[in-house]
């Protein structure tokens, strides 16, 4: 085997493949569509035919795939991930890996982007970091001392679940007050919709903010205050150096200039902490490369 690993990101719609060799680096990268509809044969098809596309022949050591959901290896079934019909059925390990000739991963995507993000941002510098994901829903993957944290069950990092208003709005999940049900794209909307009486997408929000529209502001002015707090509580929980902010959500970029004096100003323990928000920098390369990284851990040769 070579010191080469191949990354994959599986979404609802397409998958994504990379080869990457032993220092990072992306030698190749393809994209098609994954065909959930046609079934999990026909996607797992597609992910092999992916793989043969994008390592061209290029022998490598282990197979990463980060996917929506949460994957127990107890009864090979992705949970939390309903639209494709590669999920919550058994054997998904069992019919990919078993069509594969070297290890096969799979992580939460969030928990890919995470790896990919904090690689790219605070290796060598901080060690325990929390990356959100804030688009249609709203996640995190955990470092923490330098390692992934996922959970025994690979639960780890729901903090759009998270609570801050026992009576607050309804979620989707089920219980109310959730962070997601604030501040996720289609919630920032749904809020705008409520005070404006009229229906904008969550990327001309930021516009009508710009231009002065006084329900916009009120839109950011309690969203920057319900981030602060969510994130407070997480920094408050985990003690975090750093987080950063990915997803469609994250490009108004009004977070991570508005949010932290609220957070830093909620925190409590050691005084004088400034934690920033950066920005994620790899855009849709996150998810794929993280893929790859836990590859190359699987080959012993990334630590995390
Ligand atoms: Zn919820």
């Amino acid at each position: 085997m070579g010191d080469y690993a191949i990354g994959i990101d599986l979404g609802g719609t397409k998958v994504e493949a990379c080869l990457v060799d032993e220092t990072r680096r992306i030698l190749a990268r393809r994209r098609r569509p994954s065909e959930p509809a046609l079934g999990r044969e026909k996607v797992v098809a597609n992910i092999l035919e992916l793989v043969a596309e994008t390592a061209r022949g290029v022998p490598y050591g282990a197979v990463g795939m980060g996917t929506p959901g949460t994957y127990s290896a107890a009864d090979d079934i992705m949970y939390g991930a309903p639209h494709t019909p590669l999920y919550e059925k058994p054997g998904l390990v069992n019919l990919l890996g078993s069509k594969l000739s070297v290890p096969l991963v799979i992580e939460n995507d969030a928990n890919c982007l995470a790896l990919a993000e904090y690689f790219a941002q605070c290796h060598g510098r901080v060690s325990t970091v929390m990356a959100v994901i804030l688009g249609t829903g709203m996640g995190a993957g955990l470092i923490l001392g330098g390692r992934l944290h996922r959970g025994p069950h690979g639960n780890a990092g729901e903090i759009g679940h998270m609570s801050i208003a026992i009576d607050g709005r309804p979620c989707e999940c089920g219980r109310r007050g959730c962070g997601e049900a604030y501040l996720s794209g289609p919630s920032l909307s749904r809020r705008y919709a409520e005070l404006a009486g009229e229906s904008v997408p969550p990327e001309k929000l930021f516009e009508r903010f710009e231009a002065g529209d006084p329900h916009a502001r009120r839109v950011f002015d309690e969203s920057v205050r319900i981030m602060g707090e969510l994130f407070a509580n997480c920094v408050n929980a985990l003690d975090l150096e750093a987080i950063i902010l990915g997803g469609g959500v994250s490009n108004i970029p009004l977070w991570s200039e508005k949010v932290p004096p609220v957070m830093n100003g909620l925190l409590f323990g050691t005084p004088g902490r400034t934690i920033p928000i950066l920005k994620a920098v790899l855009g849709d390369s996150a998810g794929v490369l993280g893929a790859a990284y836990l590859a190359l851990r699987e080959m012993k040769i990334m630590e995390f």
